[in-house]
């Protein structure tokens, strides 16, 4: 892989005009870098902030053509962008993560197969569904609860269901069938946990590797809630984990941050539930712990610099400002130790992931 460092003054372009493309504007910037923001509608978060903006379907090939011909690297910063826009994006500039990356993560059986035979990552057992009786077959077979997913477009728990006892095989099918489909044995995890790494361009053929400290993430709803990093008594999990990452991250010939999410089973043992090709939620709290945050290291292993600093200064306890919960705020930026992080969205929505707060819980 060839580096090319990006002088300050480049331009990072950013398919997706979101709260992540947000603080990776914010993060180039910092670093003298220029930003443009493709999305289909005007007035993002990230585009408002962003240098220029693109707006315009990800289908609109004479689109994309423009904006990477105008942009010095190319990036995304969610994983539902067409393929097909990165293809041809990158013919006209370099784009990171690449185009290996996305596909394996579009789809929840390409992932889970690749995990499992060419990144020799433990996974959950797991078939693809294309009628009942193959749900009920995976079901006899390894037994119940089995989770029942949509392969492509899910996110935050949307398009999965628990099938709770093989009688809930019928109406499981009923809800989800019509579309391609995954069942997945159900893991009895004790603990979620992530790792948040990055591998640039430097450092030869394997890249160069930094990763966070493990991250204890809380699920509420399906949603992200809460993450805490360092996570505590990860002395038997965190080797393992770490190099299951690393693993990963070089089958993938991978440039960029990622985000690995795991379950501990009673134990000790790890199962990869996914991986997110992007900055990840639970990699905020980096903007608030005295290291190198995950958006300047995507930035620099993009922008083919050396990888910050990944050792955090202090403890930090992440919590995502759901819906209105952000008219709290100014409240909770009264707290001395707390950061509120606003992503200045326009319409409060239920479920809608408006800001987060970073409590900074050890300060020297
Ligand atoms: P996902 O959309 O696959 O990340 O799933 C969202 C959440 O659902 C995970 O963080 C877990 O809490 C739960 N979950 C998903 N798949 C499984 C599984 N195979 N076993 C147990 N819990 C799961």
């Amino acid at each position: 892989m060839q580096v090319t460092e990006l002088k300050p003054g480049a331009t990072i372009g950013i398919f997706g005009g979101g709260q992540l493309g947000r603080m990776l504007v914010q993060a180039a910037g910092r670093l003298g870098f220029k930003t443009h923001i493709y999305d289909p509608f005007d007035d993002t978060p990230a585009g408002r902030i962003a240098d220029a903006q693109t707006i315009a379907p990800f289908e609109d090939m004479a689109a994309v053509a423009r904006f990477a011909k105008n942009c010095d690297v190319v990036t995304y910063e969610f994983e539902n962008i067409p393929i097909e826009a990165i293809e041809h994006a990158g013919q006209f500039s370099n784009v990171y993560p690449d185009k290996l990356a996305l596909q394996t993560s579009h789809d929840r059986l390409v992932e889970k197969t690749f995990l499992r035979d060419k990144a020799d990552a433990p996974v959950v057992d797991f078939a693809p569904i294309e009628t009942m009786n193959s749900l009920s077959e995976f079901v006899r077979q390894f037994g119940a609860p089995a989770v029942l997913k949509t392969r492509r477009f899910g996110y935050d728990g949307k398009g999965q269901v628990k099938v709770e006892a093989p009688r809930d095989v019928k109406a499981g099918f009923a809800r989800l069938g019509g579309t391609d489909l995954i069942v997945e044995a159900f893991a009895p995890f004790v603990r979620e946990f992530s790792i948040i790494a990055a591998r640039g361009l430097r450092g030869g053929l394997d890249g160069e590797i930094a990763c966070y400290p493990l991250t204890e993430n809380v699920h509420k709803d399906h949603r992200l809630h809460t993450s805490i990093a360092p996570a505590g008594d990860v002395q038997n999990v965190s080797g393992e984990a770490h190099a299951i990452t690393h693993r990963i991250l070089n089958a993938l010939n991978y440039v960029g941050v990622m985000g690995v999410e795991f379950f501990e089973l009673n134990g000790g043992k790890l199962i990869v539930n996914e991986i997110a090709p992007r900055v990840h939620n639970s990699g905020h709290w980096t903007q608030n712990a005295g290291c190198t945050d995950q958006f300047e290291q995507h930035i620099r292993a993009i922008a083919g610099m050396k990888l910050g600093d990944t050792t955090p200064k202090h403890a930090v306890k992440m919590t995502n400002l759901i819906g209105d919960e952000i008219l709290n705020a100014d409240a909770l930026s009264q707290e001395p130790n707390n950061y509120v992080h606003n992503y200045d969205k326009r319409d409060i929505k239920p479920g809608r992931k408006m800001g987060h707060v970073n409590e900074v819980l050890k300060k020297p």
